[in-house]
């Protein structure tokens, strides 16, 4: 980390199978007097990734974290924060991690920049103005400029959880850790955090805990599914919600779809088709085995049949709430 790097100068840089794991457990366990809160956690976290670490209340997140965190031991198993071990050499890890608790609390009579004047305290010895001018920094960058000098007792849920992001960020962090960063918020606040979020990327790797699957849809690139203790699922969002191997397309018709029908059906690349008519318009659920051809030929195949209109066609992506229950519920 480079901690006399302003932050506007960092460049925006995109996750890639290349870039180093940051994040790396090995069966990682963790007994509260008998009840299993987290079982052997396999977890890999590359750099630049936002991963989302998804689970019902109860599921592990929380302990998880602490665990990364060196806040708690494990009863079994091993993990490394940049090659630092996460028992041993906690501090280290520390010194490079920006963390948001799930329930920050503040000093209510302090305002936002006293608050980030005193945590800025504990990462510089420097001169007066380069911490005035990192506190300011990070006012704007989470967006609290008017408010920064009111106390915190006037704060929104939202406002609260920016200024924590804040505090979290205040030491440029290589690993940002985010405990349910939206959990208590209205679906306002909760827009600004996730937007924060993919800001923030720019800067740093973001690992959050939810049980949100429409924040992990709307800002991870990587998941991983907790459930009692258990990981169900872990993956690229993209491609968990692509589903599995095979492609669906939907395609949505109206006009003479008999005869279009007979022009695809015989295909060998086509290994599926549902059809459902409801009153002028038809829809279909193609399954294909070969996604290239089907890119080059499908639409073409169906539109060979001149007295035909199509209103939709598309390839069918899951939703991660269907996933998560196949996961949760299958285990
Ligand atoms: P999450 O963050 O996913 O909601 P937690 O990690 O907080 O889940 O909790 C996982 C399980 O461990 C729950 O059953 C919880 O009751 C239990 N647990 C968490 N902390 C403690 C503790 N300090 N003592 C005993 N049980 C705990």
């Amino acid at each position: 980390m480079d901690n006399n790097l302003p932050i506007q100068s960092k460049k925006m840089i995109i996750m890639s199978k290349q870039d180093p794991i940051i994040i790396n457990t090995s069966e990682l366990c963790k007994n509260y007097n008998g009840i299993e809160a987290l079982k052997n956690l396999d977890l890999k976290v590359r750099r630049n990734s936002i991963y989302g670490f998804l689970g019902p209340n109860g599921a592990g997140k929380t302990t998880a974290i602490k665990l990364l965190l060196g806040l708690i031991k494990p009863t079994s198993g091993t993990g490394t924060i940049f090659n630092h071990d996460i028992i041993r050499e906690s501090l280290k890890i520390r010194a490079r991690v920006g963390y948001l608790p799930q329930d920050p609390r503040f000093y209510e009579e302090m305002s936002a920049r006293e608050i980030l004047r005193f945590t800025a305290r504990f990462f510089f010895s420097g001169p007066k103005i380069e911490i005035k001018n990192r506190i300011n920094e990070m006012i704007e960058l989470v967006g609290i400029t008017g408010k920064a000098d009111r106390p915190i007792k006037g704060f929104s849920g939202g406002e609260r959880q920016r200024l924590g992001i804040a505090q979290a960020m205040i030491n440029y962090p290589d690993l940002l850790i985010l405990d349910e960063p939206t959990a208590s918020l209205d679906p306002l606040g909760r827009h600004m955090i996730l937007e924060l979020m993919e800001k923030l990327r720019e800067f740093s790797t973001i690992f959050y805990s939810t049980h949100i699957l429409d924040d992990v849809q709307r800002v991870s690139d990587t998941v991983a599914i907790l459930n009692r203790g258990t990981m169900v699922a872990k993956g690229n969002v993209d491609k968990l919600l692509a589903g599995s191997e095979e492609t669906i397309y939907l395609v949505k018709i109206k006009g003479n779809t008999e005869a279009s029908l007979k022009n695809i059906s015989d295909q060998p690349w086509i290994t599926n088709i549902e059809s459902e008519k409801k009153r002028e318009q038809t829809s279909w659920q193609i399954t294909v085995s070969d996604d290239n051809i089907a890119e080059e030929k499908l639409l073409r195949l169906i539109l060979a049949e001149k007295n035909i209109r199509i209103t939709d066609f598309r390839i069918k992506k899951y939703d991660l709430e269907e996933i998560f229950l196949q996961v949760v519920e299958a285990k």
